[in-house]
């Protein structure tokens, strides 16, 4: 390992400046705004690592480029399957960016631009693991395959079919994903799952146009109550989900799960200091890591109907419109979710309002005492140098199930971003000690799991 490290550290700038080449490549797949040129840059710098890669075609709507890579050498008994995304959010609003968002620019020992942390900084650590084992070795230690998704930022609508229909080629034996921040209290983490999440545009409707308020107010219906009307059926006093069966399919906690949960370095007064508040949503007597990782949620990300621009306007608007993100938890189906949802509306005198489920992820999970697990740990700590808190499932939602449900391989994530990584926001950015530590990490894995 000493090698490879020592290599490591004496290619980090050649390492950023072919990073930088796939950064300043836009891929923004929200628009579908340069993926298919910036998939080709990504198999040529895998190439060049010294993997053999190449686009495939997932079919759906875009019929999007995956990446896949391989490499592999005839001593080997293992494969590892890395996932990584090769597209980012829109960078948009533009003018909140210290430089622009395409344009890799380093600044207090960090890489600011769009996809430096989320996800091309990151898929790239273990592309140059790969690399500095070949240079200082001749080979990698276990066969490594590589899975690249062009729509993760817009809910992987082919990743799950597309896996199942080629199980054999991704067919391996234990799998890492590296995206997301490292803990909040500075240490690297080791997750073993992560919450689902359903998507879902919800319209209600008034009167065929606006109305004035006062010509018309009183006899004539309006669309924004009726959202808010059907909203306030969905919750109860305590805060929990009233939707009929809603609680059903969740798993509780194991033992060893809550006593990882109960060992996670949280404050919980220092995040309502940071965030200026005096409490956190209910329901009261559970824990900000049990609600984060073990509680599914029914969250209003947006609301649009009438006029809220400056100044008054008596109006019944006859549309009301609202985004609605469901996180799920083990081990419920987001497509049971959302019929429930839909009986839900019909039970309680709602049948007129409209439901478009948007895109979904199933939650899935690494069981937390999975033989690997001690292996991505050690990984982690000669990596960087420091004791992973361990997590057992991140409250965000990526597709890891495609791989732990549809492939029933085990998967362990081990983002590398630092904490405060911007990641979705303005000034994303990767710090570059954590891109030196991700390398690490990746290439130290390489070793643990040939061992
Ligand atoms: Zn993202």
């Amino acid at each position: 390992m000493e090698a490879v490290f020592g290599h490591i550290d004496q290619n980090l700038s050649r390492f950023m400046d072919e990073l930088f080449i796939v950064l300043r490549q836009p891929s923004i797949s929200a628009r579908w705004e340069g993926v298919e040129e910036c998939a080709t840059l990504v198999v040529t710098a895998m190439q060049q690592a010294g993997i053999d890669a190449r686009i495939l075609r997932m079919g759906g709507r875009r019929n999007g480029p995956l990446v896949f890579g391989e490499i592999s050498h005839p001593a080997n008994s293992r494969t590892l399957l890395v996932y990584g995304h090769i597209d980012v959010q829109p960078p948009e609003p533009l003018d909140a960016w210290s430089s622009p968002p395409f344009e890799p620019t380093i600044r207090n020992g960090r890489i600011y631009c769009r996809g430096s942390a989320d996800n091309k900084g990151q898929f790239f650590c273990h592309l140059k693991a790969v690399e500095s084992w070949l240079h200082c070795h001749g080979r990698v230690p276990v066969n490594v395959k590589f899975m690249l998704d062009p729509e993760e930022e817009v809910g992987s609508p082919s990743l799950r079919s597309f896996v199942a229909r080629n199980r054999e080629l991704f067919h391996a034996d234990v799998a890492v994903n590296s995206d997301g921040p490292m803990d909040a209290s500075g240490r690297p983490r080791v997750c073993f799952g992560n919450r689902g999440v359903l998507n879902i545009e919800v319209r209600a409707k008034g009167a065929n146009q606006d109305l004035h308020s006062g010509n018309f107010g009183g006899p004539m219906p309006n669309a924004a109550w009726r959202l808010v009307d059907f909203f306030s059926t969905l919750r109860k006093a305590d805060g929990t989900i009233a939707i009929e069966g809603f609680a059903d399919a969740i798993a509780t906690p194991t033992a060893t799960e809550r006593a990882m949960m109960e060992a996670m370095p949280f404050d919980e007064s220092q995040s309502l200091h940071k965030y200026g508040l005096t409490h956190f949503a209910p329901p009261d007597g559970v824990t900000y890591m049990e609600k984060i990782m073990f509680r599914p949620t029914l969250n209003i990300c947006g609301i649009a109907s009438g006029y809220g621009g400056e100044g008054s306007k008596t109006v019944i608007p006859s549309r009301a419109m609202a985004k609605i993100d469901i996180r799920l938890v083990m081990n419920q189906d987001p497509e049971d979710i959302f019929n429930k949802l839909v009986l839900h509306a019909r039970a309680y005198g709602f049948a007129d309002i409209e439901f478009e489920l948007l895109n979904s992820y199933h939650p899935s999970r690494t069981p937390v005492d999975h033989p690997f697990a001690r292996r991505f740990t050690e990984a982690v700590r000669k990596g960087f140098g420091e004791e992973p808190v361990l997590v057992p499932s991140a409250g965000g939602s990526f597709p890891g199930a495609a791989i732990r449900n549809v492939l029933g391989t085990p998967m362990f994530d081990l983002p590398y971003g630092n904490a405060d990584e911007n990641n979705h926001a303005p000034d994303e950015n990767l710090s570059i000690a954590c891109f030196r530590n991700g390398i690490r990490t990746s290439a130290a894995l390489l070793a643990e799991l040939a061992a």
